[in-house]
């Protein structure tokens, strides 16, 4: 078992996924719309409201689904969150409410968001190594911009990156083998000569394999594991890796 199956054709560059990757995204999500939700709907059940932020980011809608295909605009796919969120409470979210969602949930969600501590020194590695990194994320183009520069991260991803493929750049998202082709393209690389990391096993690591890439699985501590995915990355050789320092080690 391994954190990395290679690329096929030699390691020569390296495309990074952002959430829960390089930035603690559910743990700032899980808090933001708890808050969010407490202060928007003070009386609803507290039960609930304490699981608030865990349902916000769970989306049993499917709506950032939605979204990552191109079904919605970031707008739309947030309201709905926000609307689903308010039924499960009992409320009906009005007009007012969402615009208020969105001034509540980011204040508490920018404050809460960190990078990951050894985000930097993985850039500077590879680049030291010669190896060519982009990042490819299924949020927006103006949303990631917002969040690497509140996390810190937008001045070394300017200088240590060939750029970021967003949801945005093609209309659609990952799983969709393009997207991970056109993250390669933007290496001048071959997707066999690319290894892509992230931390959802379908739509990252599976998807990133389904595409002709090596690819990593990268469960921060903390982060569940499901059996059942366990399961699945076995079937690859891969087992989870905890940081991106054991990627890097495994990459040789
Ligand atoms: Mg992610």
């Amino acid at each position: 078992m391994t954190h990395v199956v290679p690329p096929p054709a030699g390691l020569r560059g390296v495309l990074l996924d952002v959430d829960d990757t390089l930035l603690g995204t559910r743990e700032a999500m899980h808090l933001a719309a708890t808050r969010a939700a407490r202060q928007l709907w003070p009386d609803a059940d507290p039960d609930r409201l304490e699981r608030a932020g865990h349902r916000f980011r769970d989306d049993p809608g499917g709506h950032f689904r939605a979204f990552t295909r191109g079904e919605h605009d970031f707008a739309t796919m947030r309201a709905l969150r926000v609307r689903d969120l308010g039924r499960w409470l009992g409320r009906a979210a009005s007009p007012e409410d969402l615009a208020r969602w969105d001034e509540l949930y980011e204040d508490a969600f920018t404050t809460a968001l960190r990078a990951f501590d050894d985000v930097v020194n993985t850039l500077q590695e590879c680049h030291r190594r010669g190896l060519r990194v982009a990042l490819l994320t299924n949020s927006s183009g103006d949303y990631t911009r917002a969040k690497l520069t509140r996390a810190g991260l937008a001045d070394v991803v300017e200088r240590l990156t060939a750029g970021t493929v967003t949801k945005d750049t093609l209309g659609i998202g990952k799983p969709a083998p393009e997207v991970f082709h056109h993250g390669c393209g933007l290496l001048g690389l071959d997707p066999g000569q690319v290894v892509y990391v992230g931390d959802e096993l379908d739509v990252d690591t599976c998807a990133a394999l389904g595409a002709g890439l090596g690819a990593a699985w990268l469960r921060r501590p903390g982060y569940e594991r499901d059996p059942d995915e366990v399961s699945h990355a076995a079937t690859h050789g891969l087992v989870a890796a905890e940081t991106l320092r054991e990627v890097l080690d495994a990459l040789g």
